[in-house]
C-alpha cells in the first residue's frame, strides 16, 4: 500500500503513525509545507507569554523519529499543489508522489480581512509563533483583534507582560457562550482592569514610523503591534480543485469513515465537517482532540473501513485570567436556530465544601425541554471547572438526560467539590423545573 498524507499537523501525523502501526510494510509519505511537523500548536500561546523559552519544547518528536524509527518519509518545506485523481498522484515541489490512498490533513488558515493583511500577524503555526516571539521582544503595546478562543486566550496570557488592548466585535468575550454566561465572564475579566473594546471593529489601520494607528468604531489609538485572531478558514483549495465534494459551508464532506467523495481519499482535522453528537446535524469543530482522533481513525480505515468516527461536540476549554472557561455541545442561540425546543438552567455554586472556602463556579446546562436530554453545557470557575465540563461533555456524548446526570454516581471528596457538586445541583434544578412544567 502506498499512502501519501498532505499536511504534517495533528491529523496528518496521527494518520501516518497509525497507518504505520497497522502495516509495517506500507510506503508512507507525509508532505508538509512548513519546516515543522508534530508539535503542540495549543502550547504556542504559552511559548509567546514566556512560560518556556525554547520553541523546541513544543515539538512532540523530531522529524528523524519518523524517518529513522517509524519508516515514515516526512518531507518538510514543500507544498502539495495539485492532485491528479485519475492517475492517482500528488504534485509537490516539482515532483510527483503516487498514491493508492491519499489523506488530506491540510488544516485551516487564518482569516484576516483583506484590507488589513499587511498590518499584522496571526498565530497559526510554528513559523508564525517564532516570528511573533521575535517581534514581541521589541514591543511594549499590542492590540489583539478578535475575542474568540484564540484572541481571548492570548489576551489573558500576554496581559501584564505587555500593554494589551482587545477588540471584541461582540458584547462579550467568547461569543459561543450564552449571554448570561458572557455577562459573568465580562465581570470577572473587568476585575483585572482589562482594556477591552466591546461591540467594536477596526475601520482603518495605518502605519506610522513602525507603529500602527487603529481607528475602530469606538476609538482611535496607536499600538506597536497587531495580532489578528479573526477566525480561520478550512484549507480546502486542493480538494476543491481535485473535484472533491465540499459542504455548503466550504468544508470537505466526509462519510462516517472520514472518506471523501473520492473513495481513495480521506480527510480529517480542521478541514472537514463532522456530525454534532448532540443534534445529529453537521458542524465544524477545529480542535486538537478531534483532529488527532480523526487522524487515528483514518490510519485504520485506509486499510478497509472498519472504524466509525462518531462526531464531536466542540468541547472547548480556555484559561482566562486564571478562570477555567468552557463550553460543549450547542448553546441556547444555536438550539433556537436549529428549531430544538431547549431550556437552560444557570446556577452559581461553590466549588468546594463550605468549610474549605471554595470559590464560585457558574454552570449552565442546556437540555431538550420535553425529554430532558442534555444538548450543551457551559462553565466558568477557578478549580476543576474544566473537568466538570468534561463530565458534562461525556454525559452529552452518552445521550444522557438531566435525570441520568443527577443520578450519576460521581466521586466526592471535600477538597475537590461539595457533596452536591455544582453540575449535580444544575441537573437537579433543571429536573425540578421540568417536573414543574408537566
Ligand atoms: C495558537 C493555537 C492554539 C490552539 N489551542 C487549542 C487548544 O487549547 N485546544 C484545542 O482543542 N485546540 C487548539 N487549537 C486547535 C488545534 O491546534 C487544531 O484544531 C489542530 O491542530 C488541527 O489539526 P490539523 O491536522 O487539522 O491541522 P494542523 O495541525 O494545522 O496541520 C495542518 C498542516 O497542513 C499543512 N498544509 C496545509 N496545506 C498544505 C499543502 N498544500 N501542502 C503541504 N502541507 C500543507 C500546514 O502547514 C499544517 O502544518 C489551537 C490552534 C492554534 C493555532
Amino acid at each position: 500500500m502506498n499512502i501519501v498524507v498532505i499536511g504534517g499537523g495533528a491529523a496528518g501525523m496521527s494518520a501516518a503513525s497509525k497507518a504505520r502501526r497497522m502495516d509495517g510494510n506500507a510506503k508512507i509519505t507525509v508532505l508538509e509545507k512548513t519546516g515543522y511537523v508534530s508539535y503542540a500548536e495549543c502550547g504556542m500561546p504559552y511559548y509567546l507569554s514566556g512560560y518556556f523559552g525554547n520553541f523546541r519544547d513544543l515539538l512532540h518528536y523530531p522529524v528523524s523519529e519518523f524517518t529513522e524509527h517509524r519508516n515514515i518519509n516526512v518531507i518538510t518545506g514543500i507544498a502539495a499543489t495539485a492532485i491528479n485523481t485519475s492517475k492517482k498522484y500528488v504534485e509537490a515541489g516539482g515532483n510527483t508522489y503516487n498514491y493508492d490512498k491519499l489523506v488530506l490533513a491540510t488544516g485551516a488558515a487564518p482569516k484576516i480581512p483583506d484590507e488589513f493583511k499587511n498590518s499584522g500577524i496571526s498565530l497559526r503555526n510554528m513559523e508564525s509563533a517564532i516570528a511573533m516571539k521575535d517581534k514581541l521582544a521589541s514591543v511594549k503595546s499590542l492590540t489583539i483583534i478578535g475575542a474568540g478562543v484564540l484572541g481571548t486566550e492570548l489576551f489573558s496570557l500576554l496581559s501584564g507582560k505587555y500593554k494589551v488592548k482587545l477588540i471584541s466585535k461582540h458584547e462579550y468575550l467568547l461569543p459561543h457562550l450564552d449571554p448570561d454566561m458572557g455577562d459573568v465572564l465580562n465581570k470577572l475579566v473587568k476585575e483585572n482592569n482589562s482594556d477591552i473594546e466591546y461591540n467594536s471593529v477596526p475601520e482603518s489601520i495605518s502605519e506610522i514610523d513602525g507603529k500602527y494607528r487603529i481607528n475602530t468604531t469606538s476609538d482611535s489609538f496607536i499600538t506597536d503591534y497587531i495580532i489578528f485572531a479573526t477566525g480561520i478558514k478550512a484549507s480546502v483549495e486542493l480538494a476543491a480543485e481535485a473535484g472533491i465534494e465540499l459542504t455548503a459551508d466550504g468544508l470537505i464532506r466526509v462519510n462516517d469513515f472520514l472518506q471523501t467523495s473520492n473513495e481513495d481519499i480521506y480527510a480529517g482535522g480542521d478541514n472537514v465537517a463532522t456530525r454534532n453528537l448532540a443534534t445529529g446535524g453537521y458542524g465544524y469543530y477545529p480542535l486538537a482532540q478531534v483532529a488527532n482522533k480523526m487522524g487515528r481513525t483514518i490510519g485504520i480505515n485506509l486499510f478497509g473501513n472498519r472504524r466509525v468516527f462518531p462526531g464531536a461536540l466542540g468541547t472547548t476549554v480556555i484559561n482566562v485570567f486564571g478562570y477555567q472557561v468552557g463550553y460543549t455541545g450547542i448553546n441556547s442561540i444555536t438550539a433556537k436556530k436549529s428549531g430544538i425546543d431547549c431550556e437552560g438552567i444557570f446556577i452559581k455554586a461553590k466549588d468546594k465544601s463550605n468549610y474549605l472556602h471554595g470559590t464560585d463556579v457558574y454552570v449552565k446546562i442546556i437540555y431538550e425541554k420535553k425529554s430532558g436530554k442534555l444538548t450543551g453545557a457551559q462553565i466558568i470557575g477557578k478549580e476543576n471547572a474544566a473537568w466538570r465540563l468534561n463530565v458534562l461533555a461525556g454525559a452529552i456524548s452518552g445521550h444522557m438526560t438531566l435525570y441520568d446526570l443527577l443520578y450519576s454516581d460521581l466521586g466526592y471528596e471535600p477538597e475537590y467539590g461539595p457533596v452536591w457538586d455544582p453540575i449535580i445541583i444544575a441537573a437537579s434544578q433543571g429536573l425540578d423545573k421540568a417536573d414543574d412544567q408537566v
